[in-house]
């Protein structure tokens, strides 16, 4: 049985950061479909051409396209322990395309993770955010160069004024509803973004073991600790 994780938030909400920290930690594949089309326009893949007009515009590229991206992917020897995905899926369809990848693999839950940022602390961190201009890695708040390999710091397309306020737009009208449909099961928890990220990471890292192991026989290494979910269930 793998450790299947879906790191679900809003743009800017850090899913990023925690996805590639957490698949680090635990020796899984950071799957984000972000990196993979951005990494696909550089090498000029004609594709990714037409995608990058989307991004550029803060809207999201067709289903089928990162639909079979994922499927792909998701056939790698390296997604036999399980895997994070960051950034899919991005709307129902896709949501109900990886149920049925994940119906084909057998190969245990999925477990969501949706971390949570009140919208105007969502603004302000975009509107801060630099990105490697080399290898694309996000990079440390004040930083002057990328710590990863000295490259110069850039803002991301994407990050810019009008485009952010259209990404969030398409995140409360076309994602948001993916919340809904994770919302009724077991394995879904919610994690406060808004903390200090060391307490997010914390609680990223309880959640995703107490999910995996309500979700059946995934359950990994480390404390078991009750989640927040569990606790709000006991008070209902
Ligand atoms: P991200 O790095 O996850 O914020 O993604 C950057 C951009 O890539 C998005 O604004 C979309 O244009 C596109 N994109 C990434 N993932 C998806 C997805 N699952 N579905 C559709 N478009 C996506």
């Amino acid at each position: 049985m793998g450790l299947n994780v879906i790191m679900m938030g809003a743009p800017g909400a850090g899913k990023g950061t925690q996805a590639g920290r957490f698949a680090r930690e635990r020796g899984l594949p950071k799957i984000s479909t972000g990196d993979m089309l951005r990494e696909a326009v550089k090498e000029g893949h004609p594709v990714a051409l037409e995608a990058k007009a989307l991004m550029d515009r803060g809207e999201l590229v067709d289903d089928g396209t990162i639909i079979a991206i994922v499927r792909d992917r998701l056939t790698k020897p390296d997604t036999q322990p399980g895997f994070v995905l960051d950034g899919f899926p991005r709307t129902v369809d896709q949501a109900v395309a990886l149920d049925a990848i994940m119906e084909e693999r057998a190969q245990g839950p999925l477990v969501v993770i949706d971390v949570v940022v009140p919208e105007e602390e969502l603004v302000r961190r975009l509107g801060s955010r630099r990105i490697c201009g080399t290898c694309g890695a996000n990079a440390e708040p004040g930083g002057a160069v990328c710590t990863k390999c000295n490259g110069e710091l850039v803002v991301r397309s994407d990050d810019d004024g009008q485009v952010v306020v259209e990404r969030l737009k398409v995140y409360e009208r076309v994602t948001r509803p993916v919340l809904e449909y994770y919302r009724a099961r077991p394995t879904f928890r919610f994690v406060n973004g808004a903390q200090a990220p060391e307490q997010v990471a914390n609680d990223v890292d309880s959640m995703i073991d107490d999910a995996a192991g309500s979700g059946g026989p995934a359950k990994v290494a480390g404390k078991r600790r009750t989640s927040a979910r569990a606790a709000d269930q006991a008070e209902a």
